[in-house]
């Protein structure tokens, strides 16, 4: 039980340090409702809370993880489809402008994969068939370095699956749309949870490049 009484007890410092403070937001939210500005689509690793790395107010971040931070293609044969029913409700009913695929090093999901999860979904649970969503990322990047490091690898095709994810992301018509005329932003974020860094895509150059990193100054950036 005490693993459970340290969260409790972290939900009486967050009254305390947290709540107390900002009644008067929290309040607010309450009564009028939620107006996040940005859906943040991350991977449910321990590790990669969206809320602490972005530092973000309540009701700012719209949150959806799922295992390896991914977006599957459009479709409407299935029926279980909460990544997508996430995706329709903060685009259209809370009119998010920004959307943001975070991905990680050291990411399990992508572990997976490439330990070769989804090849055959027969057999495999869960994981291995929503892991085929990245499965011809990752055959892409074992095409062009098939001689690179295992590490080299990971995070390759942790890159490559957050390109795959912002790409599934335009075959969704609602999004395509708001995006083609501006209302709707994308972007493809890569967190390296050794060194604290940021890395940024860059869809015309078509490669990550670096927000944050270096040397970590208090209260700088
Ligand atoms: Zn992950």
């Amino acid at each position: 039980m005490s693993e459970v009484n340290d969260l409790l007890e972290g939900f009486q410092r967050f009254r305390v340090k947290i709540f107390e403070p900002n009644r008067e937001l929290y309040n607010r939210l309450a009564m009028k409702g939620q107006t996040p500005h940005t859906l943040l689509i991350g991977c449910i690793d321990s590790r990669v809370d969206p809320a602490i790395l972005m530092d973000a107010a309540p009701g700012s971040m719209f949150v959806m993880r799922n295992v390896a931070n991914l977006v599957p293609p459009y479709e409407t044969t299935g029926v279980y489809h909460g990544t997508s029913a996430a995706l329709e409700f903060a685009v259209c009913n809370l009119n998010v402008r920004n959307i943001i695929v975070l991905g990680h090093s050291h990411c399990g999901g992508i572990r997976a994969l490439l330990d070769g999860y989804g090849d055959n979904a027969e057999g495999e649970g869960f994981i291995g068939p929503w892991m085929k969503i990245a499965r011809s990322a990752r055959d892409q990047v074992l095409e062009r370095w098939p001689n690179a490091s295992r590490e080299f690898k990971q995070r390759a095709c942790e890159r490559a699956g957050i390109h795959a994810s912002l790409t599934n992301l335009m075959s969704f018509p609602f999004i395509r749309a708001r995006v083609e005329d501006g209302r709707l932003h994308l972007f493809g974020w890569y967190y390296d949870l050794e060194n604290g860094e940021l890395m940024q895509y860059d869809p015309e150059k078509n490669r990550f490049y670096d927000l944050y990193f270096g040397p970590i100054a208090a209260g700088g950036d």
